[in-house]
């Protein structure tokens, strides 16, 4: 899906001049810092989690650690149900709750700030980026599938969307609780750690094959076949800070949309309104022409191009910021309102967790 705005036909005849860029861009040192914390942040959310589900399948012995409530930011599907069962009955559910959390936190995000999500914070989308740039180096370019075959594998992300989406919105707010009380659901976090623990050989051939197409073309997991990159990205139509160019400051070189991972025509829009734009300033931090992109509110209806963009514009330190407040606000928020952790008590998980292979799902 693709929605951008186009500019009016400019004028060849009318050759622009250029305005080197006062202050230089630092969007993506800032960007790889928050990527490079996060990505630190979720190693170290994972080994505590390995650590507290040791110790429960140890039978209570050994490391005793705090179970990390953040690990639920890896059960996408539970806050899905989550966000299902509270706009039904109002309620916070007690099971995975910093699920729900998180999953409102990064949608807030996707409304304010476009799919900055994919790009500042996921660590899929880092890692995706890192392979695709690997891949630049050993094969000296990105491989771009011809438009018929992009257009239609860009459209599998939404079937796994709409597959979700219907099973859990037909889903009654009592099947919802029931599901989260079977051991499946208590341990949905122990279930996930464990297919990356045990993986078999069909898992591994399929995240290899991932890796392996994530080394030839930009993205290939973000772009094709992430359900949450898709749910963001419908979520970030509406966002009202966008990459906005200025037709009269741009001097058309084309550098934004050669820059642009996602394949945007940035140099050939006024907006990028599109589905797949992930906020990455890519294109902002290759442009060398003052004003001329930026990503930003909507424009004053000034003359000049400066008056235009004064205190429209968001830097990437504002970005790092808005992301931080909304991430950060909702956990504290979430801990003060006593909504953080899934408060089982120790017995529970005594019994469960060493049993936790055994826990089918229940509609199997
Ligand atoms: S990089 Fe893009 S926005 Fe900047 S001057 Fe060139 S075409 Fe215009
Ligand atoms: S390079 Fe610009 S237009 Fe392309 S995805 Fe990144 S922010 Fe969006």
């Amino acid at each position: 899906m693709s929605t951008q705005t186009p500019t009016e036909t400019p004028n060849p005849a009318e050759k622009k001049k250029f305005v080197r860029r006062i202050a230089p861009d630092r969007s993506q040192r800032i960007r790889q810092i928050v990527q490079g914390l996060f990505v630190a942040l979720n190693g170290w959310i994972g080994l505590q989690f390995y650590l507290w589900v040791r110790y429960y399948e140890r039978g209570g012995q050994g490391l005793s650690v705090a179970r990390p409530a953040g690990a639920e930011g890896w059960l996408p599907i539970a806050g899905l149900m989550n966000f299902k069962y509270f706009l039904a009955t109002g309620l916070i559910p007690a099971i995975h709750p910093a699920a729900l959390f998180l999953f409102v936190a990064f949608l807030l995000m996707s409304l304010f700030l476009k799919k900055a999500f994919c790009s500042w914070l996921c660590p899929v989308g880092t890692f995706s980026e890192y392979l695709w740039k690997l891949g630049q180096r050993i094969f000296g370019r990105s491989l771009r599938l011809p438009r018929w075959a992009d257009v239609t594998l860009r459209g599998l992300k939404y079937v796994l969307l709409g597959f979700f989406v219907f099973i859990i919105g037909a889903m009654s707010a009592e099947a919802l609780l029931d599901f989260m009380n079977t051991p499946y659901g208590l341990l949905a976090d122990v279930k996930m750690l464990n297919f990356f623990r045990n993986m078999g050989t069909t898992a591994a051939i399929v995240i290899l094959l991932l890796v392996f197409f994530s080394l030839l073309v930009q993205n290939f997991w973000c772009r094709y076949l992430c359900p949450y990159g898709a749910l963001m990205g419908l979520v970030s139509l509406l966002s009202p800070v966008k990459i906005r160019r200025d037709a009269d400051a741009c001097i058309d070189c084309g550098k934004c949309a050669r820059a642009c991972p996602a394949h945007l025509p940035v140099d050939q829009l006024v907006q990028v309104r599109s589905v797949e734009c992930t906020a990455c300033m890519a294109c902002v931090s290759v442009c060398a022409t003052q004003d001329a992109l930026q990503f930003a509110l909507p424009p004053r209806k000034a003359a000049a191009p400066a008056a235009r963009w004064s205190r429209r514009t968001l830097s990437p330190l504002a970005v790092a910021g808005v992301i931080a407040c909304l991430f950060f606000g909702l956990i504290l928020y979430a801990k003060a309102t006593g909504h953080w952790q899934t408060n089982l008590p120790r017995e529970m998980y005594l019994e469960l967790v060493p049993h936790s292979n055994e826990a089918a799902h229940p509609g199997m």
